[in-house]
């Protein structure tokens, strides 16, 4: 999961890493704790999770009086295909160099790389590719103050760098960038912050889980249920059980010539209730048919089945639905759906082809 940068700048600060004085400004009414910061000059930053914002139009810079008017322009507006609904207003830093920082996962050596360069700033994607050269990357698997011998004598750049190493280790984090890390007045400051948390560490992190994470409603309501949901752009409604038959079912209907709307992955052991809920998040998006495929393993096909039935028995399905089910207690799903007037089918080709079919 990426970290907007205000909150990758709360975490700097928690960790010690200098970072501008800023405010987060979500409406105008916010503009008041702008007071706080005693700059003459401000930088607006639009708070989005695309990259490259400075080349995009996303930083603007302006003198108190121009304030209010960059940041009514900016908040509201779209960049890069998101909308900005938060600005971070910040001191403008004078800046005497623009370097770049970051620890990373690094899954092809199977450790950690500290990676640094000179030529910081926006342009460091070009630097990286035409000057090599002028980037440092040093593989490490622990911290030892040694790495630094490979760093450029820069004053408070090793005491820096072993922040940011604690930082990445105890956030679980796939990247911890500075970019640019800036030079003023002698002082290292943060001026930027990108930082992905790995998300399989999640669980670990509850704190940015609820701050930050920006799901639409429904991906909430399922995430919050133990789903997996995702949404997709095509008319037919995809739940199963598993990644990997969600996957193998989605590629069977396009095989078809169908187009997904969505799918749910109700994981392993799912429960009568989860069954339900999964139902009524995957036809929310008014697909044009609904695909149930389901191996039970630990998940138990006569509770996935009662899951149906009581959906069924409470709701109006309005499309046609299509039940492949098969494994631990099949029979007894099998009775539990026909004693409710659902029919199944037994291999999940026949119900992909026939559920592309009825979304026709
Ligand atoms: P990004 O383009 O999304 O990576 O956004 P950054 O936060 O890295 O900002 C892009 C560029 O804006 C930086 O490389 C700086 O050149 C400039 N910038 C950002 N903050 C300041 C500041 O406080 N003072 C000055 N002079 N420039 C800034
Ligand atoms: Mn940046």
């Amino acid at each position: 999961m990426k970290l907007k940068e205000y909150i990758g700048k709360e975490l700097f600060r928690k960790y010690g890493i200098n970072v501008p004085n800023g405010v987060l400004v979500r409406s105008l009414s916010d503009l008041g704790n702008v007071e706080t910061i005693k700059a003459e000059e401000l930088v607006v930053k639009a708070q989005v999770l695309v990259g490259g914002r400075g080349k995009a139009g996303g930083i603007r810079t302006a003198k108190r009086p121009e304030l209010r008017m960059v940041v009514s322009g900016m908040l509201g507006s779209m960049l890069k295909g998101e909308k900005i609904s938060e600005v971070l207003v910040e001191e403008k830093l004078r800046i005497d160099r623009e370097l770049y920082l970051s620890f990373v996962v690094n899954r092809a050596e199977k450790n950690f790389s500290l990676v640094f360069s000179e030529s910081g700033g926006v342009d460091i994607e070009e630097t990286a590719e035409k000057h090599p050269d002028k980037i440092v990357r040093v593989g490490l698997l622990d911290f030892d103050e040694s790495i630094i011998k490979n760093i450029p004598n820069i004053t408070g750049i090793g005491d820096l760098i072993s922040r940011l190493y604690k930082l990445f280790r105890e956030n679980d984090c796939q990247l911890a960038e500075i970019n640019p890390l800036v030079v003023s007045k002698n002082i290292l400051i943060a001026a930027d912050a990108k930082i992905i948390i790995d998300d399989n560490a999640l669980y670990r992190h509850p704190e940015f889980n609820v701050k930050t994470e920006e799901l639409t409603e429904l991906e909430d309501m399922a995430k919050k249920s133990g789903l997996q949901y995702v949404e997709l752009d095509g008319n037919i409604a995809v739940i199963g059980n598993g990644a990997g038959l969600v996957m193998a079912t989605l590629d069977m209907i396009n095989h078809f010539g169908g187009k997904p709307a969505n799918f749910l992955d109700v994981g392993g052991g799912a429960s009568v209730e989860q069954m339900e809920l999964a139902i009524r998040i995957a036809l929310m998006k008014k697909p044009k048919a609904l695909f149930i495929n389901i191996f039970g393993g630990i998940t138990r096909c006569d509770e996935i089945a009662q899951g149906i039935s009581n959906y069924k028995s409470r709701n109006r399905i309005e499309i046609p639905m299509v039940v492949r089910m098969i494994g631990t207690n099949e029979e007894m799903g099998r009775k539990i759906l026909e004693e409710n007037k659902i029919h199944s089918i037994d291999t999940m080709e026949e119900g992909a082809r026939k559920v592309v079919e009825l979304a026709k």
